[in-house]
């Protein structure tokens, strides 16, 4: 059992403020801190502290953020496959305000780069049981690699875009949140092409989709403190699950319990739950 997590890796900067600025405004941050974070990174994060034999393929610079992600990935126990590109690790400015709502703005640096797969890459992939990918490295290679898995593909369409119809032929689970779904021509339109959706409701829960079903998932009640990552460790800790072999709705259950875990800490990494936490935890 074994999931390979193709895409970003990101240093984010944090900015803690009363209220998001308006366009032309500046504002004065009540905290800062740097995490690691990028939505590949992340995923895979989440996905190995639910307890997968994870590895991550992804692009960092030469540079102090690109160790500090590397040490990171590698702190949680997950298997960094990952090149050294000329170009500065990738940066997201984030800001949080004091209601838990994010505004992020992303410098894609050394993800743009991974726009081929070398053999080991390619190795990585096909023989994972499920490979796991996100939207923020060169789209090209997302359907590359979803064209060499050879296990079941999970394609989390998020920063939300408008998806060639090769890519979304080779997908088994799509995860979207509501504005992605839209984005993409709804729920009943995706369903025609994949198989099977998982609509992410924010703090309302989630939608599970197939042809032949709806399940819905009901958020879990807890004291938000910043919602960044939770999408991030939904998906993480879903391939976990689905790669344990439960059934679909099932995992978005326990994707749900982890992503509600998330959202009680600040940061994306930092904020990402262990498998105990996940199963200690009773709402
Ligand atoms: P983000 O971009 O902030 O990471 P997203 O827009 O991709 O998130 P959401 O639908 O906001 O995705 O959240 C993903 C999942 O995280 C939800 O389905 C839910 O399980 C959990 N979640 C998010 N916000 C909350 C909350 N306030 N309380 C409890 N669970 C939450």
């Amino acid at each position: 059992m074994s999931v390979t997590v193709v895409g970003s890796g990101n240093v984010d900067l944090v900015s803690q403020v009363e209220r998001i600025p308006l366009p032309g405004e500046t504002v004065l941050s009540t905290g800062f801190a740097t995490h690691a974070g990028g939505k590949g990174n992340n995923q895979a994060t989440a996905a190995a502290r639910a307890g997968a034999t994870t590895t991550f393929v992804g692009a960092f610079g030469d540079d102090d953020n690109g160790a500090r992600l590397r040490e990171s990935l590698t702190g949680s126990g997950v298997r960094p496959l990952v090149r050294t590109s000329d170009e500065p690790t990738g940066t997201a400015l984030i800001t949080v305000s004091a209601t838990g709502e994010n505004a992020i703005v992303v410098n894609a640096g050394a993800n743009a780069t991974l726009t081929d797969l070398t053999q080991e890459e390619r190795a990585a992939i096909a023989g994972a049981d499920l490979v796991l990918m996100q939207l923020e490295i060169p789209l090209a290679t997302v359907v590359a690699a979803a064209e060499i898995a050879s296990g079941r593909v999970v394609l989390n369409a998020a920063p939300a875009q408008r998806l060639p119809c090769e890519l979304l032929t080779h997908v088994d689970l799509l995860v979207v949140n509501e504005h992605e779904a839209a984005l993409l021509g709804g729920a009943d339109h995706l369903l025609t092409v994949v198989p099977a959706l998982v609509v992410t409701l924010g703090a309302k829960g989630a939608l599970v989709r197939t042809r032949d079903t709806t399940t819905e998932v009901p958020g879990i009640a807890v004291d938000v403190v910043d919602t960044t990552g939770a999408g991030d460790t939904f998906c993480g800790a879903l391939v976990a699950a689905l790669d344990e072999h439960r059934p679909l709705d099932d995992a978005v259950r326990f994707a749900s319990v982890a992503a509600a875990l998330s959202v009680r800490r600040a940061g994306a990494v930092p904020a990402i739950p262990t498998r105990e936490e996940i199963d200690d935890f009773h709402p």
